[in-house]
């Protein structure tokens, strides 16, 4: 696997991806507030995204140690269940075993 730091290009492209899943969920949330809908749509729309854009970001994205640049893979569970700000992510490295937070990079396959 290898990887290439992360452009303004990637930015915008994840701001935009973003943007149109808020946009998507706010259209549904007045649908159903205005026609009275089944409020389980806008929750199911919300975790079926919020999966859809998590698996999209394991398969795209890769993560940098500050501490030793190791640069590695992460699951769909260690990507839902750390947190992160906006493109760094708080993870231990599986090289030096140094728990920091990781840059993230690009995948280039
Ligand atoms: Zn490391």
């Amino acid at each position: 696997m290898r990887f290439r730091p992360v452009t303004p290009q990637d930015s915008e492209r994840s701001i935009l991806v973003l943007a149109v899943f808020i946009g998507l969920l706010a259209a549904l949330l007045v649908a159903t507030i205005l026609f009275t809908l089944w409020p389980g749509y806008a929750l199911l729309f919300c975790a079926a995204g919020v999966l859809a854009l998590t698996l999209w970001n394991v398969a795209a994205y890769g993560y940098q140690c500050p501490s030793c640049q190791h640069q590695f893979q992460i699951g769909l569970f260690t990507a839902i269940g750390t947190p992160h700000v906006w493109n760094k992510k708080l993870l231990r490295c599986p090289a030096c075993g140094k728990r920091d937070w990781a840059s993230a990079i690009v995948k280039t396959k």
